[in-house]
């Protein structure tokens, strides 16, 4: 067994203490691989100094490359040829138009498929009772290989899915909401003799419970019913809600309660299935590790401290993805602090940069962070 699927299928998924020498090797291993198949990649490592040998400690991991998503957004690279046989290519969504292309090799898919198979397990997704579900999300279709699409297509398999209802369908060359037709079949599941899953972007069920409102529709799905959010707000960040206003409507509209529903947190770039814990937290899987780094310096800050989050994992060997650096803003926290008992890290994501230049973007992240005071 490689070091990547050792780490992959041995690992306690939140003893990171216990999986640090198996994440160290993989990284290396990676790292190894990548310099030796792209150009591109061993040049960035040549310039920094980097080598895969000086990885001893995490705190080495620091060390890696750390590439800005933006980098994949603009140019294609990839450390295996074309003519290999990857599993899949997954592109980021793409809202600013530029997006990243990342391709997945099969000894990827086939190290992911613990990690999923164990989290889903941890936070009780799994379930052998069959579920209607609603995807808040696209449609798939052959033109769209978007990694949300991707995601949500794939969490509708933690039980049995029924029927699956779509918000977003493609038509002529574009993807069009029908969130009508969402709620009538809504109506129809709440009478099935099984629960209903309603999979999708939070801001998608925060328009559509508020459209229930509005007509006077309340519903009391079955027991079981879960909700499983994926995505962020995307374009519509400006009109996030509080979590607790979102909770509450689902608590009126869907008779949900809060503790079934999901959270998750993760990017094309580092497709690792991060769960919200009971507390809504992000608790770091044994399978990542998360480096918060200064807006101007990029120089790792020590755990409380605000910047720019740097996501590393050994997962994928076709695309050069070890270490990227991502335009969110956020901060670690010790697992203790939760209280949750999960015992590793907490990640909180304090919003996107969303401008089009990491220049730009730092300048932007410092005046996003001037709004965080008190982290
Ligand atoms: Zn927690």
């Amino acid at each position: 067994m490689g070091s990547r699927q050792r780490l992959f299928w041995c690992s306690d998924p939140y003893d990171l203490p216990a999986s640090d020498g198996r994440f160290v090797r993989a990284a290396a291993d990676n790292c190894a691989f990548h310099i030796r198949r792209c150009p591109e990649y061993a040049a960035i490592a040549r310039r920094l100094g980097f080598s895969p040998d000086q990885l001893k400690t995490v705190e080495d991991l620091a060390k890696i490359p750390p590439i800005p998503t933006l980098f994949f957004k603009r140019h294609a690279v990839f450390s295996m040829p074309d003519r290999w046989p990857v599993a899949m290519r997954v592109t980021s969504s793409g809202t600013s138009g530029k997006f990243s292309q990342i391709n997945f090799d099969w000894g990827c898919v086939l190290a992911e498929v613990p990690m999923i198979l164990r989290l889903g397990w941890r936070h009780r997704l799994i379930s052998p009772v069959p579920a209607n579900c609603v995807v808040l999300g696209y449609k798939p279709d052959k033109h769209n290989r978007t990694g949300v699409t991707r995601t949500m297509f794939g969490l509708t398999f933690f039980s049995p899915p029924l029927r699956r209802t779509y918000a977003l369908h493609y038509k002529n060359g574009t993807y069009v909401p029908d969130l009508d037709r969402v709620i009538r079949d809504l109506e129809g599941y709440a009478s099935s003799p099984f629960p209903t899953r309603i999979i999708g972007f939070p801001s998608y069920l925060w328009f559509g419970l508020k459209r229930m409102e509005e007509l006077g529709i309340r519903l009391k799905l079955r027991p079981g019913s879960r909700i499983l959010l994926a995505g962020g707000w995307k374009q519509h960040y400006a009109q996030e809600v509080e979590k607790p206003r979102l909770y509450a409507l689902v608590r009126t509209v869907l008779g949900v309660e809060e503790d079934h529903i999901h959270e998750f947190f993760g990017a094309v770039e580092h497709p690792i299935f991060f769960n919200a814990c009971p507390r809504h937290r992000f608790h770091i899987p044994a399978y990542s590790r998360v480096v918060i780094r200064d807006v101007e310096t990029l120089e790792p800050l020590p755990m409380g401290k605000a910047g720019l989050v740097n996501l590393i994992s050994p997962l994928i060997k076709a695309t050069p993805v070890t270490s990227v650096i991502t335009d969110d803003l956020g901060y670690l926290e010790p697992g203790e602090a939760c209280g949750c008992g999960i015992p590793s890290p907490t990640l909180t994501i304090l919003g996107r940069v969303g401008l089009s230049d990491i220049t730009t973007c730092a300048a932007g992240a410092a005046q996003l962070l001037g709004k965080g005071e008190g982290l």
